[in-house]
């Protein structure tokens, strides 16, 4: 019997990168790096060797994408495996929406088949998207936790998830108790922390579905492991906020629940952050926890306009994320090009830059693994999406015209999707090909 040995592949195209954080509005930017016409080497052990820009010896297999746009792979910061199934729904703010849609839902992710099934179509889906690493809420059914590090594990994929927990405000079929909600979360972690690509995020659903019982478990968890990481929602939506309010008079504000129960560190993402005040965001900052922005679901639901320049300006990071299915797409572009329009309402301009940053080396970083995602730098696993500059005629014509390369870029982040994706590598293993030319 023979075996194959291990390949060494070598990528040719237009590669974008970043070294740091590009600045605010500033167009030309020493954070970008752009290698056109290069040639990024990827070892036997997936993981990036180094960029030429002469044609590597014969001991590489190329592959030859002169002319397109190579990018490291998008993280998606906040997304929900079982809400695939409510996407589009029509008519409701947060609160209704939850009740009437989502929850049915999550509902179906008890039974081991669903979740399962669920599971390896959404890994799936985010993979013919260009995004390869998630920080994903499934539901909260151990099961739905087990099948999404399963399915991921199978892919290679760098994911963070948990199980949910939620013990009130929910339908019968979607609460747990602190008791079982802790084993549950202990055995995952046990399991599944740390194999792989793989993480444990303590999933607080958000305040109103968790007593202040188990908020205190779950901060629990998290002082007696730092590695762990949380995610959970804040300040969403104004009826949402009056809630919270109204729920735990003895906090200050809604971020301040989650400060009180040690829920606030450098691994905790909080998706939204729209309703904060100057306190909030100094404690942010001070926690060193990262703001998963999701535009389009804030559009979509009406819930508000996140104020990405005051995020700056008190120092914490902020990424991008879907949040389908309160979001209209897992398209990071279509994300981004939502968060232009949230920024543009305010009076201000996203940077192509700044965009692309929060959904690679920005996400990264704020999850402290740009060590292995996030660049096309030396050293980190090639997660890497292969993608054409332009799809179609309209898009065709405008790249034709451009002038400069954040014009270029600015116009591919505004008018591409899936279509344009050639190709998705996870580890340096092809895991998504397109089928149409
Ligand atoms: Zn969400």
């Amino acid at each position: 019997m023979t075996t194959s040995p291990p390949t060494r592949l070598a990528l040719r195209g237009d590669l974008l990168d970043f070294t740091a954080r590009p600045g605010w509005a500033q167009l030309e930017d020493p954070a970008v790096r752009f290698r056109p016409d290069h040639w990024l080497l990827i070892e036997a052990d997936g993981r990036i060797a180094g960029v030429q820009a002469e044609e590597p010896d014969a001991s590489w297999t190329k592959r030859d994408h002169s002319g397109q746009l190579i990018l490291p792979g998008f993280i998606d910061t906040h997304v929900h495996c079982p809400q695939l199934d409510v996407i589009a729904s029509y008519g409701a703010e947060l609160l209704d929406w939850l009740n009437t849609y989502t929850f049915p839902a999550e509902t179906r992710y008890a039974d081991p088949a669903v979740a399962k099934f669920g599971a390896e179509r959404f890994l799936d889906a985010l993979l013919a998207q260009g995004t390869t690493s998630a920080v994903v809420f499934p539901t909260v059914h151990k099961v739905s936790a087990e099948t999404l590090f399963e399915a991921a594990a199978a892919r290679g994929m760098r994911l963070i998830t948990g199980k949910v927990l939620m013990d009130r405000h929910a339908p019968d079929a979607l609460r747990d108790d602190v008791l079982h909600a802790e084993r549950d979360c202990i055995d995952l972690i046990q399991r599944f922390h740390g194999r792989d690509r793989l993480a444990y995020a303590v999933t607080v659903r958000f305040a109103p579905t968790s007593t202040p019982e188990q908020l205190a478990m779950a901060g629990a968890l998290c002082r007696a492991d730092a590695s762990l990481y949380m995610q959970t929602h804040v300040a969403e939506n104004r009826s949402e906020v009056d809630w919270v309010a109204q729920l735990f008079p003895q906090a200050r504000s809604y971020l301040d629940v989650y400060a009180r129960e040690g829920l606030l560190h450098p691994k905790a993402v909080l998706a939204h952050g729209i309703w904060l005040d100057d306190e909030d965001r100094r404690v942010l900052a001070a926690s060193g926890a990262q703001v998963a922005h999701c535009p389009s679901s804030n559009l979509f639901l009406g819930s508000g306009l996140f104020d990405w320049v005051a995020a700056r300006e008190a120092g914490y990071a902020v990424s991008a994320a879907s949040d389908v299915g309160g979001g209209t797409s897992l398209s990071m572009q279509r994300t981004l090009a939502d968060a232009y329009k949230v920024q543009a309402l305010g009076g201000r301009r996203l940077t192509a830059w700044a965009a692309l940053h929060a959904a690679t080396l920005g996400a990264a970083e704020g999850l402290g693994l740009q060590q292995e995602i996030g660049s096309l730098a030396a050293g980190t696993l090639a997660d890497v999406c292969i993608w054409d500059w332009a799809h179609g005629p309209v898009a065709q014509a405008r790249d034709a015209v451009v002038r400069g390369l954040h014009e270029r870029v600015f116009a591919w982040l505004t008018l591409s999707d899936d279509r344009n994706l050639v190709a998705s590598y996870v580890a340096g293993q092809p895991c998504y090909q397109r089928q149409h030319p």
